[in-house]
């Protein structure tokens, strides 16, 4: 699939704010920092579109990015932020649930994890959490332009020892924002998801 446009459509934390133009849509999760930004920024060929930060934690809502007028990428806000109340991680875990558990339209979900290390206790969580939704899942193991070839093995064994990835409906991938590795493999999941 050619990307021809994107845009930030619309923020949300409530369904009533949602876009109502019923289009597919991807969703996107990671823990903060693990360069969801930066993936949604470099599968779109756009440099800041998504933003990226060195302050994590700081997105805080469901945001809407259309693409080429056909489907939306939905960038959920990153978890396991240690720095928020106890308050606002509840909140926020409302707030995704609502979202990946009634949205009818949703048609994927890719959770991000950092190849460099172990799955975390919360990117452990989430996976676990996303097998009981009924969707198809991409794993994408990124920031892979940090790892040496020789340690490649190891990204997946690191995935292997802590997710069960034994799913029809779970997909792995390598990626790197920086290098681009395994773009045109994203594009095909994707692609492949929203059925245009
Ligand atoms: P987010 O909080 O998950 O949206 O993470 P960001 O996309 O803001 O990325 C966090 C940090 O990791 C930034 O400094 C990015 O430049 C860096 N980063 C993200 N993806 C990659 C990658 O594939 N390779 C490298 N080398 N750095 C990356």
């Amino acid at each position: 699939m050619k990307i021809i446009s994107s845009e930030y459509s619309v923020s949300a934390v409530r369904e009533d704010q949602y876009p109502r133009d019923i289009l597919p849509e991807i969703a996107l999760a990671g823990r903060s920092n693990v360069g969801k930004s930066s993936l949604i920024n470099s599968f779109l060929n756009r440099k800041n579109l998504a933003r990226t930060s060195s302050q994590p934690g700081k997105t805080q809502t469901l945001n809407f990015y259309k693409v080429n007028n056909s489907f939306y990428l939905v960038d959920v806000p990153g978890y396991g932020y240690a720095r928020v109340s106890k308050a606002q991680r509840e909140q926020f875990g409302e707030m995704i649930q609502d979202y990946l558990e009634t949205r009818g339209n949703l048609e994927g979900l890719i959770i991000i994890i950092d190849a460099r290390h172990e799955p975390t206790v919360d990117d452990i969580a989430m996976y676990n959490y996303a097998l009981l939704l009924d969707l198809p899942i991409l794993v994408v193991a990124t920031k892979m332009d940090k790892i040496k070839k020789s340690q490649y093995n190891k990204v997946f064994s690191n995935l292997r020892k802590h997710l069960d990835l034994d799913h029809d409906n779970v997909s792995v991938l390598t990626y790197s924002s920086e290098s681009k590795l395994h773009l045109a493999e994203l594009n095909k999941w994707i692609e492949d998801k929203i059925c245009l």
